[in-house]
């Protein structure tokens, strides 16, 4: 069987485009009128947020994302919206503005609007059972693809799972590569944490299994634009970063990621690292599975100063290693996409277990 993919249906792109947000969103206040804002709160009281054009009636939430979303914090958000509302009334559209998390975030909260129950128990594959409530994503980070997935990845009791659905695509999209502007200057680790989350995307997919035209004709010209961006520091790097983000999140549709992702949940899981900068430590161990991604990944980082952090497993208890081990070991797609159906003869606990080590 081949996959129905359901992709984002509306897609404003250009410098300054933020501006026409509320002429985007003036059809869709057909119900309660109300727009509910989720906004990474780096942006409180900056000029962006000053540009949000909140109407009287809308909500405004600020949300810190120094750790990345959990189902609790989605789950309190959704009560917030509610209570704001009012019994029996929906907003009429859920707009995230920020990096993935809040991507992620806006994403669980419109599903959780219309669906029952606590965020937690939709944590997998198609559980949603309802069409959230309109949504729309505006990235001011660029890289994970989150503003084009089926997925909205959450931090659970359990586990750390997406609430993968075709309910979960944005329904709209506002790309205005001018909310990248300056991140580079600003936050330079970050911006190339999250730039390699898209180059480390697009890596594994193409070197993967599954991947079938689809998939490389969108990861093969993300991975144009990443090299133009941080090999070649193009004066349109905000513009081509943006595109590489949804470039790489459209092939990721039709393929899946690798090893690198596969050890780097196990990492992040254990240490509580962040998603770009975790699977940055773990490919540059990966010369054996990708030679030619982790020698130009390696050129990126050193042309844009980036020092990657080591020595963060040497402390673990042997409990701490196990769990690392067995995360990464649970997530059977990925290693089949690396190296095929009999990946766990290829990828023993004992050479995961050395990977570990080393980093
Ligand atoms: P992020 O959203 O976690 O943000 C990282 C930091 O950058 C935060 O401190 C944030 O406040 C700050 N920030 C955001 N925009 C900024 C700006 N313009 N200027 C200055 N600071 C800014 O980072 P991310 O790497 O974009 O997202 C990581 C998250 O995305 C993880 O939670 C990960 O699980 C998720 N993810 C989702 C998907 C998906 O398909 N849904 C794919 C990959 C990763
Ligand atoms: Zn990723």
């Amino acid at each position: 069987m081949y996959r129905n993919l359901k992709v984002v249906p509306r897609v404003v792109f250009g410098r300054g485009c933020f501006d026409q947000l509320d002429a985007v969103l003036e059809p869709q206040r057909k119900g309660s009128g109300i727009m509910v804002f989720v906004l990474d709160d780096f942006f409180e009281g900056k000029a962006l947020e000053k540009r949000i054009p909140l109407r009287k009636g809308d909500l405004l939430l600020r949300v810190n994302v120094d750790k990345e979303p959990k189902t609790t914090g989605i789950d309190a958000l959704t009560e917030q919206v509610k209570n704001f509302c009012g019994k029996d009334v929906m907003p009429d559209g859920v707009i995230g503005i920020g990096g993935g998390s809040i991507l992620d975030t806006a994403k669980a909260v419109s599903l959780m609007l219309t669906n029952p129950g606590a965020s937690h128990e939709y944590q997998g594959w198609d559980l949603i059972k309802y069409p959230g409530v309109y949504h729309v994503g505006i990235p001011t980070l660029a890289g994970t693809g989150a503003e084009v997935s089926r997925t909205a990845v959450l931090t659970g009791p359990v586990r750390k799972l997406g609430l993968n659905s075709d309910h979960t695509v944005y329904d709209q999209v506002v790309l205005d590569p001018d909310l990248l502007n300056g991140v580079k200057e600003s936050i330079p680790e970050q911006w190339f944490w999250t730039g390699m989350d898209c180059y480390i995307h697009n890596v594994e997919a193409l070197c993967g299994t599954f991947v079938n035209e689809y998939a490389r004709a969108f990861g093969e010209q993300s991975q144009v634009l990443c090299r133009e961006v941080f090999l070649d520091h193009h004066p349109e790097s905000d513009e081509k970063l943006m595109m590489a983000s949804y470039f790489g999140g459209m092939s990721i549709a039709y393929s899946q990621v690798g090893a690198c992702h596969a050890l780097s949940y196990g990492l992040s899981y254990v240490l509580g690292l962040h998603h770009g900068i975790a699977n940055s430590i773990v490919f540059d161990y990966l010369d054996d599975f990708y030679p030619e991604g982790v020698k130009e990944f390696r050129a990126m980082a050193e042309k844009n100063k980036i020092k990657i952090p080591r020595n963060l497993t040497a402390d673990l208890s042997e409990e701490q290693m196990q769990k690392m081990i067995d995360v990464s070991m649970g997530m059977v797609p990925l290693w089949e996409n690396c190296l095929g159906k009999e990946w766990q003869e290829k990828m023993p606990k004992e050479r995961m277990r050395q990977l570990f080590e080393k980093m």
